[in-house]
């Protein structure tokens, strides 16, 4: 009995040590032992102690000595792209291994970039919440992320394994975060006879380049504005994702410089949303000169057809066109008699009733007035999503020397109270108006909105996640998740540590295809 108890004891006890020192190989080597050698130490150990003990460290060094020289002749010179490193990998693999610590990656070699699945290992990514995760692996296959995984549960040779035709991308110190939606690009141009291919395709390639892979076009000539955004879902033309509105309703009241469709009934507005829902719009733009009737007769049209509305209004107050249900309002000065005070609003009448007049509403203005707090208050109320553009407004304050400083402060003050009080802020820009660089704009956007006094993660969020959701697209981007669009921004250093960051670019992935930076595909 008491050898038999010895007996039994000693073999849990090796048995407990054995698995140890398999999971330990299993984890450096990346290999299974097979179950059979384990039965057979097993066995070997229940009857002599010594002996077991040597067959264990024998058989350890065996297969040491084993994986290092197969290692040594199995081992093939990876494909490089445009670097001179080179890297080994397993025989079984034609993966290639990228570089990204070199900003000079040269794609000359294979023009498509079509590399799939990549496999971008070490990163730090931040999530649609803004959170940091580190040592994460994205594993993208088509256009679409198929795997996220904590480092720990993989190492690469399962990958080489697993994915033999991948290109493995080193994101060391890099921090991903999902591709950028600028909501205000009027990339089919917005000025009356604008319209010109060659611009809209440098626009595009400009804000792709920025790692801008989704954008709201949010009015422009109908039929043109439509035919880029099928240009680009049919990959005619690279670019990033395009929700488009048409040619932008407004009435006789207010005469603009930029395409538009003057209507001045009911039937009319009616008449309009219809057409440009059969050319294909996503979004109808109501206009300036629109009166409270019209908006809400439009309102209800394009709701009963399925459209969302952009809003830039004038004589239809925010207040009044959130409680009549709108879904998005654009730019965040809402210029209008109807938000001032009785006494300012009379002042404005008098000296400067018109929509563009900026500077005059912005002195008058009380941002902390009854009329603000009742716009914010149906802003949120009816979940209504506004795009403050402060690109412009940098712009307009900056042309006036002696009004700019004290505007500029209230433009940034209204901006925060409406981030503060739940209002659902957007990133969006106005390209091409105020020459406003494609892509590059969207960057500077996102600090002036830090400069507003928002944090930098709520701004990523903006500019990502809230605008799939204002897009209705959050099930297939906006965030870092298995099953959506492979659309990445890849940075060199943190942007929730300084938003100016999401400048440091290394690599876009636009739909599962790295992005060529340099150009090369633009021609
Ligand atoms: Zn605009």
């Amino acid at each position: 009995m008491g050898l038999d108890r010895e007996r039994t004891t000693r073999f849990l006890k090796t048995n407990i040590t054995l698995k140890r020192l398999t999971r330990i190989i299993t984890r450096t080597y990346n290999l299974n032992l097979s179950s059979n050698l384990l039965l057979m130490l097993k066995f070997h150990i229940c009857c002599k102690k010594k002996i077991a003990i040597y067959s264990i460290i024998i058989m350890i060094v065996i297969f040491i000595t084993w994986y290092h020289i197969f290692s040594i002749f199995s081992t093939v010179k990876a494909e490089t792209i445009g670097l001179t490193d080179t890297y080994n990998l397993p025989k079984t693999s034609t993966s290639k291994l990228i570089s990204i610590q070199s900003k000079e990656v040269n794609f000359t070699q294979d023009s498509n970039n079509s590399y799939s699945p990549l496999i971008l290992y070490n990163a730090n990514i931040i999530d649609g919440n803004a959170n940091l995760r580190s040592n994460i692996t994205i594993i993208t296959n088509g256009d679409k992320i198929i795997e996220i995984i904590d480092k720990d549960k993989h190492n690469k040779c399962d990958f080489y394994k697993k994915y033999p035709n991948s290109a493995l991308i080193d994101l060391s110190g890099k921090y991903v975060i999902s591709g950028l939606i600028d909501m205000h690009a009027h990339v089919a141009g917005v000025m009356k006879d604008s319209f010109n291919q060659t611009r809209s395709n440098d626009m595009l390639h400009g804000l792709l380049t920025f790692g801008v892979t989704t954008i709201r076009n949010p009015g422009g000539p109908t039929e043109q504005s439509v035919e880029l955004k099928n240009s680009v879902a049919r990959e005619r033309i690279i670019g990033p994702q395009i929700f488009t509105a048409g040619t932008l309703i407004n009435s006789d009241i207010i005469s603009i410089p930029f395409v538009e469709k003057k209507v001045n009934s009911v039937i009319e507005v009616s008449k309009e949303i219809d057409n440009q829902a059969k050319a294909g719009v996503d979004f109808i733009k109501l206009y300036v000169g629109l009166s409270p009737d019209l908006v809400k007769k439009a309102i209800d049209k394009a709701h009963s057809l399925g459209l969302k509305l952009i809003g830039h209004l004038y004589y239809t107050s925010w207040t009044d066109a959130a409680n009549y249900k709108i879904d998005f309002l654009t730019h965040g000065v809402p210029v209008s008699p109807y938000l001032l005070s009785a006494q300012k609003k009379d002042i404005f009448v008098k000296y400067g009733d018109e929509p563009f007049n900026h500077l005059l509403w912005l002195e008058l203005v009380d941002v902390n007035g009854k009329e603000i707090n009742e716009m914010i208050d149906a802003l949120v109320r009816n979940n209504v999503f506004v795009d403050p553009t402060l690109s412009v407004y940098e712009s307009i304050t900056n042309d006036n020397p002696i009004k700019g400083q004290y505007t500029w402060q209230k433009v940034l003050a209204l901006t925060k109270k409406m981030h503060d009080s739940g209002v659902k802020l957007l990133a969006g820009t106005d390209i091409p108006n105020f020459d406003l660089v494609p892509g590059k704009s969207l960057h500077h956007e996102l600090e002036l909105l830090a400069a507003a006094g928002i944090p930098a993660s709520n701004i990523i969020q903006m500019a990502t996640k809230n605008g799939a959701e204002a897009l209705g697209i959050l099930n297939s981007t906006g965030t870092i998740e298995e099953g959506k669009q492979a659309d990445l921004l890849i940075l060199s250093s943190n942007p929730v540590y300084n938003i100016s960051n999401t400048q440091d670019i290394e690599m876009v992935i636009n739909n599962g295809k790295i992005v060529d930076r340099n150009g090369l595909r633009l021609k």
